[in-house]
């Protein structure tokens, strides 16, 4: 299983992120929060359109 997923911001950007992070993640275009984290699996508020190893 990855690590990885790919995220789709609503404003239309992709970006990789990790599944275990230590602090939000925000998107590269617009900002929004794409990703919290919780100790464990990142809890991801954005689209997650495929999973990458
Ligand atoms: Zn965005």
């Amino acid at each position: 299983m990855g690590k990885f997923v790919l995220v789709k911001c609503n404003c239309g950007y992709e970006q990789p992120l990790f599944k275990f992070i230590a602090s939000e993640v925000k998107c590269g275009s617009c900002g929004a929060v794409l990703a919290e984290p919780t100790g464990g699996l990142a809890k991801i508020t954005g689209k997650v359109e495929k999973e990458l190893d």
